[in-house]
């Protein structure tokens, strides 16, 4: 954005106001006309109420990139439930894969116990190796549908190919798009033409813009709501399986006004640690966390070491629900 001031203007009386505003300005000078570049790094404020403060003659200003995700809003509705705005926490919980019937109906209705709205797990696994677990693909579908209407949950998963859009959207209330596609533009195109909300989870090396342009394509092509998902992204240290950046959820959900989830069990691989980063998350303005959880972690076909015990995610659930000044929950 380009702030251009009228010539009676005084240019620092100006600079004060705009940053009142929030917005950090650098001062460009040319044929003794006064212009302010306003930084990146800036608050988002609206043109209007930037060209009313004195002084400003007019602003120039880019097009966004990403105009339809910007109209969004910070609240989306997956059927009748509000995520994001002013809407209630929302809880996104379940196991890692979908491994039978009988497993997926026992979580999901210990799941609902804990007033979890969405029920997760994969059909169709996106595995690094090729020989891990790939998922039960299409039965799973109808197991993990059948269990969260018994429980009277929605379900969120994950579609892989384009091929595959029809029959994920005809089981998921929210089509999960995994880390590894995030900019696989002809999966976001095939499942935001189911008509479906998407859940777009960041991809592991992608910076902020590319997922803001990944929502783009995903609103375009139909979409009627994305819900941007924080997994993680690439670091140098091995402790964690992923670096959660909570720095991003902040401007996402403050900054940009958007609705978004943390998933801290891909963002840590560690069970241990999901209980502070969900709280983090939250504080940093999370409008939901997801969470896996299984009833016998060690047992878990996929992602065993960040599973969480069913009871110790109803105290997760609880912990974070009652907000931040709750008694510290001691998960071990
Ligand atoms: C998942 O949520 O099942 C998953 C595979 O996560 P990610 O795409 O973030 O790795
Ligand atoms: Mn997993």
């Amino acid at each position: 954005l380009i702030v251009s001031l009228t010539t009676e203007a005084e240019p620092a009386v100006v600079e004060r106001a705009l940053a009142g505003l929030g917005l950090w300005v650098r001062r460009l000078e040319a044929d003794g006309r006064v212009q302010f570049y306003v930084e990146p790094g800036s608050a988002r404020v609206n043109a209007a109420e930037v060209s009313r403060v004195p002084g400003v003659a007019w602003l120039a200003a880019e097009p966004s990139p990403h105009p339809l995700v910007d109209a969004q809003g910070p609240a989306v509705r997956v059927d009748d439930v509000s995520i994001g705005g002013d809407a209630a926490l929302v809880l996104l919980a379940g196991p890692c894969s979908v491994e039978s019937e009988t497993q997926i109906h026992g979580i999901a209705e210990r799941l609902a116990g804990f007033g979890v709205e969405f029920l997760r797990g994969g059909a169709f696994k996106t595995r690094t190796s090729p020989y891990s677990f790939q998922g039960h693909g299409e039965p799973a579908l109808g197991w993990l549908r059948d269990a969260a209407d018994a429980a009277g949950m929605k379900v969120v998963t994950e579609v892989l190919a384009p091929a595959q859009a029809e029959v994920v959207a005809r089981h998921a209330d929210l089509i999960q798009i995994g880390s590894r596609n995030m900019q696989n533009s002809a999966l976001l195109a095939a499942a935001s033409a189911r008509g479906r909300p998407i859940l777009l989870k960041r991809g592991m090396a992608s910076s902020l813009e590319e997922w803001l342009l990944a929502g783009e394509y995903c609103l375009l092509h139909g979409a009627p709501a994305v819900v941007f998902c924080e997994r993680g992204i690439r670091s140098f240290d091995p402790h964690t399986r992923n670096l959660l950046d909570l720095g991003a959820v902040a401007l996402l959900a403050h900054v940009y006004g958007l609705p978004v989830v943390v998933d801290p069990s891909h963002a840590t691989g560690r069970r241990d640690l999901l209980l502070p980063l969900s709280r983090a998350a939250v504080a940093a303005g999370a409008a939901g966390v997801m969470v896996e959880t299984h009833p016998s972690p060690a047992d878990s076909a996929s992602d065993a070491a960040q599973a969480l015990p069913l009871d110790e995610f109803g105290r997760l659930a609880h912990a974070i629900r009652s907000g931040p000044t709750a008694a510290a929950v001691d998960v071990d």
